[in-house]
């Protein structure tokens, strides 16, 4: 067992690093604070491979595995976690055309994907239904050699700047309640498709959210992704390996939050002495640090385990799991140690505790991670 990262990693490591501090820093607040999304600072990030890192060279990646994708996430989030998200969920929704698609979709959609020529969407949450998946209500149904497309998708990542959307479906409604689903590829801009951007998010504000509505969307039947009837089990799968990426969200922004507080537990004094040292600030610093550490080796595992071909859902869900939390006690311990400052925009920390709430909610709330936790257990 090795614990130390290949040479290539490593590099990948550091440019991604210098990539976010060249192109990511200097357009952070005003993304921030316009809802801004950059579609510039996406296709330069894709001209350096950092966009579908996890898909082989064959369809256009930069063959880095998830492992490699989890370290750029990191990498990114430690300096912007919602430009950063553009960046590594312009092909959000691919997964299931990787694993799942034919030959001539993986051909259509991964490589302008990776060269920032199209960003994709997973169109899955409603806006009556999120936490339970297989509660969705959108309908296709066949006619002739389309299928027609009908209902609302809620919150979605990408929404109003994607090229296309890979959209859950019911499509046997007859069926079991999970075998009811099937994944379906659907162009933005086909007709009866209507987007509109959610304003006013709390954190990550530069990325784009967006409520669809499909109302008599016409595609071709061969825009289904993988076998009909098993969009719950390809969505689960999905998520074996998106989790782990947004888990390495919270641990780049969770970095962040521990060095802002190290430097500024150095420069700042309180009773003639600087902050850090206070063992009750060393309290905070050494916990943040613990916490960042263990979530480090939790999602190296996990997405590791997904590289190997054994994708763990139960490390995977236990990496996002506590991924939302060390990311939260990070920025809520960052901005403590920042008093007052801490409470401005002018200081980033301000930033890092809005951003990191969302690593709570999508992608399975921690609530949803407990009980795929928790099912586990009792089951063994
Ligand atoms: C910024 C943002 C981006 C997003 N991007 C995407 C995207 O790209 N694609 C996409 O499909 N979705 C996306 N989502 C949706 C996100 O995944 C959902 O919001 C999330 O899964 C929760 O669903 P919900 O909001 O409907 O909450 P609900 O499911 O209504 O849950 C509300 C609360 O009840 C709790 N709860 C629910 N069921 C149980 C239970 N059985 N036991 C205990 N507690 C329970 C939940 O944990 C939560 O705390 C995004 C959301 C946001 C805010």
């Amino acid at each position: 067992m090795d614990f130390e990262l290949t040479e290539e990693l490593s590099m990948l490591k550091d440019m991604s690093y210098k990539f976010a501090q060249n192109e990511l820093a200097p357009a952070s607040r005003e993304c921030d604070a316009n809802e801004k999304y950059s579609m510039d600072i996406v296709k330069k990030a894709a001209q350096n491979g950092l966009v579908g890192a996890w898909i082989p060279e064959a369809y256009g990646g930069a063959d880095a595995g998830f492992l490699g994708n989890a370290i750029i996430t990191e990498q990114l989030s430690r300096v912007d976690m919602g430009i950063g998200l553009n960046i590594v969920a312009a092909p959000f929704g691919c997964e299931a055309i990787y694993y799942y698609g034919t030959e001539e979709q993986k051909m259509a959609y991964l490589p302008p994907v990776c060269a920032g020529e199209m960003i994709s969407a997973g169109a899955y949450t409603e806006p009556d239904a999120g936490t339970d998946v297989a509660g969705y209500r959108t309908r296709a149904v066949k006619d002739g050699e389309d299928y027609v497309i009908n209902g609302s998708k809620m919150f979605i990542t990408n929404g109003t700047v994607c090229s296309f959307f890979v959209v859950q479906c019911i499509t046997h409604p007859d069926d079991k309640r999970h075998a009811r689903f099937s994944m379906i590829i659907v162009p933005s801009d086909a007709e009866g498709v209507t987007r509109n951007k959610i304003p006013g998010k709390m954190g990550i504000r530069s990325s784009d959210t967006a409520e669809i509505s499909f109302e008599d969307v016409r595609v071709p039947q061969e825009n289904v992704v993988g076998e009909e009837g098993r969009g719950f089990y390809q969505l689960m799968h999905f998520f074996d390996t998106t989790r782990p990426m947004v888990a390495a969200q919270g641990l780049g922004l969770g970095q962040a939050c521990l060095d802002a507080s190290v430097r500024y537990a150095k420069e700042r004094t309180a009773f003639g002495a600087p902050l850090g040292s206070f063992q009750l600030t060393q309290a905070k610093l050494t916990e943040m640090a613990v916490r960042i550490e263990a979530l480090r080796g939790l999602i190296y595992r996990s997405a590791y385990s997904i590289d190997s071909g054994k994708p763990d859902f139960t490390l995977a869900a236990m990496a996002k799991y506590f991924g939302g939390q060390t990311a939260v006690f990070c920025a809520n311990a960052a901005l403590e140690i920042h008093g007052g400052y801490g409470y401005i925009e002018e200081y980033a920390v301000q930033k890092y505790y809005r951003d990191a709430k969302i690593l709570e909610l999508y992608e399975g709330t921690k609530e949803a991670e407990i009980m795929t936790i928790g099912k586990v257990l009792m089951s063994k």
